[in-house]
């Protein structure tokens, strides 16, 4: 059983760090699977299971473990031949191929055959119990042998993994997720660049029902599964936004908004230690994502650096991403947006910031950022299940 992870090979002295992150990553999320010790060296790593039945539920982990760039299950045989023919038959158990080859790699000549030799005479064995064609140059099964001194792999599937960097390495950052289809597959992105995320949700519960805070709920679930632990900040924007209707025209509505929600978003990323705020915006994609709106939006945020991982994508670019990842049939949930509330169809599009700070003259911002700061609830997220309610266990064992 291998796990491979691919682009912290790059990262020079950072590397004996990442490769300790990835270590422990993969660890907690092997949590509940049966499996307790793997050994890692350089870039891979490999750990055994004790039956078959293991495989469908560390397979479902592996592929939501971020610095997991290939991996697949593998037989350890003694390097002899004649073992490696007795694994054969449970390697084509199941399988069905339109045609295969094997792959015999050599890497310690102290074996007494060569890769061809290898071969042709498993390929033999194969055509004898199936009778499936060889396609050398594009198989549909490709046996992959492995000699080393020691021992010797078999293996045929590669899978794919999420790659990107491990989860941790990257910093924390402070991710503005609405209900929506983009700002989920933002936090993704960061996720992937070893970024730990912790979400916020801007809802105007009870002035519209609680459709949005659900869908975020939901949406940073199945998020967590790729890194782990999460903490979700529900802010109720009710009160704000029924203070600025009251002084500010409708077009410029959503723009203030946005930059109230700026303004807390920066204030709880501080309290948490996020060294960054994201958002979903992609440049352009509606009236409060122009190049003018942005940067009136954005001046708020004066202790933070915003990022926006989909500014140069399309829609169809980000939906693309959505349906693997899983978050786009809970985006695509009808919902009330809190900031479609009390505005016009056809809001500014050019703000200015000049105009924007006069019309906020009129309003109490900082008692409007601490009154919400002061309502807000926090929700956290474990993954998997089984880990969190040892950890949940543990820490009333020792409070
Ligand atoms: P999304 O699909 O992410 O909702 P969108 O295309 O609907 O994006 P907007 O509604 O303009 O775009 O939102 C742009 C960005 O502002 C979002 O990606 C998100 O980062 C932030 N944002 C918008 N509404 C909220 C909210 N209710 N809570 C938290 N962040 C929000
Ligand atoms: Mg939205």
């Amino acid at each position: 059983m291998v796990g491979f992870y691919h682009e912290i090979a790059l990262k020079g002295g950072n590397r004996p760090w990442f490769l300790r992150q990835m270590g422990n990553n993969l660890k907690r999320a092997l949590a509940g699977t049966g499996i307790t010790t793997f050994k890692r060296d350089s870039m891979m790593a490999t750990f055994k299971l004790k039956s078959p039945d293991q495989w469908p539920l560390v397979k479902e982990r592996l592929e939501h473990v971020i610095g997991v760039e290939r991996f697949g299950r593998a037989y350890r045989v003694d390097s002899t031949i004649e073992a490696i023919q007795e694994a054969v038959p449970f390697m084509l158990e199941g399988q069905n191929p339109t045609s295969f080859r094997v792959t015999a790699r050599r890497t310690d000549k102290r074996f007494p055959m060569t890769s061809p030799q290898i071969n042709e005479l498993v390929g033999g064995q194969i055509i004898d119990l199936t009778g499936w064609p060889v396609n050398l140059n594009n198989p549909d099964f490709d046996l992959q042998i492995k000699t080393t001194g020691k021992d010797t792999l078999l293996s045929s599937e590669v899978l794919r993994g999420p790659g990107g960097m491990p989860v941790g390495v990257g910093g924390h950052v402070a991710m503005l997720l609405s209900g929506g289809i983009d700002s989920p597959v933002a936090a993704y992105q960061m996720m992937r660049r070893g970024c730990k995320v912790t979400f916020i949700h801007f809802h105007s519960f009870p002035l519209v029902d609680g459709t949005s805070k659900e869908k975020a709920g939901d949406l940073v679930e199945l998020l967590t599964q790729y890194q782990q632990d999460s903490r979700l900040i529900m802010v109720p924007f009710s009160a704000a936004q029924q203070r600025i209707i009251v002084t500010v025209p409708p077009a410029y509505r959503v723009t203030i908004y946005r930059r109230f929600m700026l303004r807390i978003a920066q204030e709880l990323a501080l309290k948490y230690g996020a060294g960054a705020l994201i958002t979903g915006d992609s440049l352009g994609q509606v009236s409060s994502q122009t190049l003018e709106n942005m940067t009136t939006i954005g001046t708020v945020a004066d202790k933070l650096p915003i990022f926006r991982p989909l500014l140069t994508m399309d829609k169809e670019e980000i939906i693309d991403k959505a349906r693997p990842l899983g978050t786009y049939p809970i985006s695509i949930i009808p919902d009330q947006d809190c900031c479609s509330l009390f505005v016009p169809k056809h809001p500014v599009t050019k703000s200015r910031v000049e105009d924007v700070v006069r019309m906020e003259e009129d309003l109490p911002v900082d008692e409007m950022v601490q009154e919400a700061l002061d309502a807000v609830e926090e929700q956290t997220y474990h993954w998997p299940p089984s880990a969190a309610s040892k950890r949940v266990a543990e820490e009333a064992h020792s409070g």
